[in-house]
């Protein structure tokens, strides 16, 4: 039996999508474990819309989704959040990290660093640290938090025990953009940190972030969740199913939600010995165990 450290009473969790289309299939897996985890702790479930990146917000998304989630029968604590409502919460969280002493102006494009990393053979996809000590001054400089060599630990309760060098593994990052918006980290941190949320529940493909937002929360002085990534839906040709353009909205019947429950590796029930939605949520909440949850991702060929 897994065990967390936190009393159960206290259980916040959340879900937290991003408004750039339709809830996808995958969406309603983050949302159902999510959900049903907070419901089978007694704890309370909250939903945030994610849209610190304006540019990718597609209009209406966000009613588009929560009319979605309520047909599907999902039902939340607390009024709806948004990040673009926020920003001077993540403000005064960089100025916190820049008053530390670790964060740092960075002028490089993705071009130059990139010619950085050929040129001395370094691993890809990893800030080379080159602004570190220069003292850029310029407008449209990044702002980024310098890491440390030190490993960061978690235990996830699906994926169970993590560890990343942050140094080795993203390099010092991004925590405010060039075009001056908070990065994402930087704003989820803060949102977890605010509405004091005890565990997340989310799709693994967020599994190589959680690292650098424990970092963040160890220099704010903010608590750590407990972090828990479910498997990714990939559809026939290994392609995850939110990038896919043709990832359909879903549709909120009882096949979909039985499917979702199989995949994420709950005792199976046919959905034609359901007679209505509560009876679904009833049979979920009674069956829920985190510790069926597969840790690898799966195919899933939707009709
Ligand atoms: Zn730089």
């Amino acid at each position: 039996m897994k065990k967390t450290n936190l009393k159960t009473n206290n259980y916040r969790g959340r879900f937290a999508p991003s408004p750039t289309g339709e809830l996808h299939f995958g969406s309603l897996l983050a949302a159902m474990a999510s959900y049903t985890d907070a419901k089978k702790n007694n704890g309370l479930w909250l939903l945030r819309i994610d849209d610190i990146d304006q540019a990718r917000v597609i209009d209406q998304s966000d009613l588009h989704i929560l009319n979605t989630l309520e047909q599907c029968g999902f039902e939340w604590d607390e009024s709806v959040t948004y990040q673009s409502q926020c920003l001077k919460h993540y403000q005064l969280a960089l100025e916190q990290l820049e008053h530390s002493g670790l964060s740092y102006a960075c002028s490089c494009s993705r071009k130059q660093i990139q010619a950085i990393i050929e040129k001395n053979h370094l691993p890809p996809s990893i800030y080379p640290g080159t602004c570190r000590n220069q003292s850029i001054i310029a407008d449209n400089s990044a702002t980024r938090i310098q890491v440390a060599d030190t490993p960061i630990g978690f235990n996830d309760l699906i994926q169970g025990d993590c560890s990343s060098i942050l140094s080795e593994d993203s390099g010092d990052f991004i925590i405010l953009r060039r075009d001056k918006t908070f990065s994402y980290q930087l704003s989820v941190v803060v949102d977890d940190f605010r509405s004091q949320i005890t565990h997340v529940v989310r799709g693994a493909d967020l599994l190589n972030s959680t690292a650098r937002q424990i970092y963040l929360q160890q220099q704010l002085a903010y608590p750590s969740p407990q972090y828990a990534h479910i498997p990714l839906a990939v559809s026939s040709d290994n392609l995850k199913l939110s990038k896919l353009s043709q990832a359909k909205k879903i549709r909120c019947d009882l096949k979909t939600l039985t499917l979702a429950a199989d995949f994420l590796g709950q005792r199976p029930i046919n959905h034609h010995d359901l007679e209505s939605k509560a009876d679904f949520w009833q049979y979920l909440l009674n069956v829920w165990d985190i510790n069926r949850v597969p840790k690898m991702e799966k195919q899933m060929v939707l009709v």
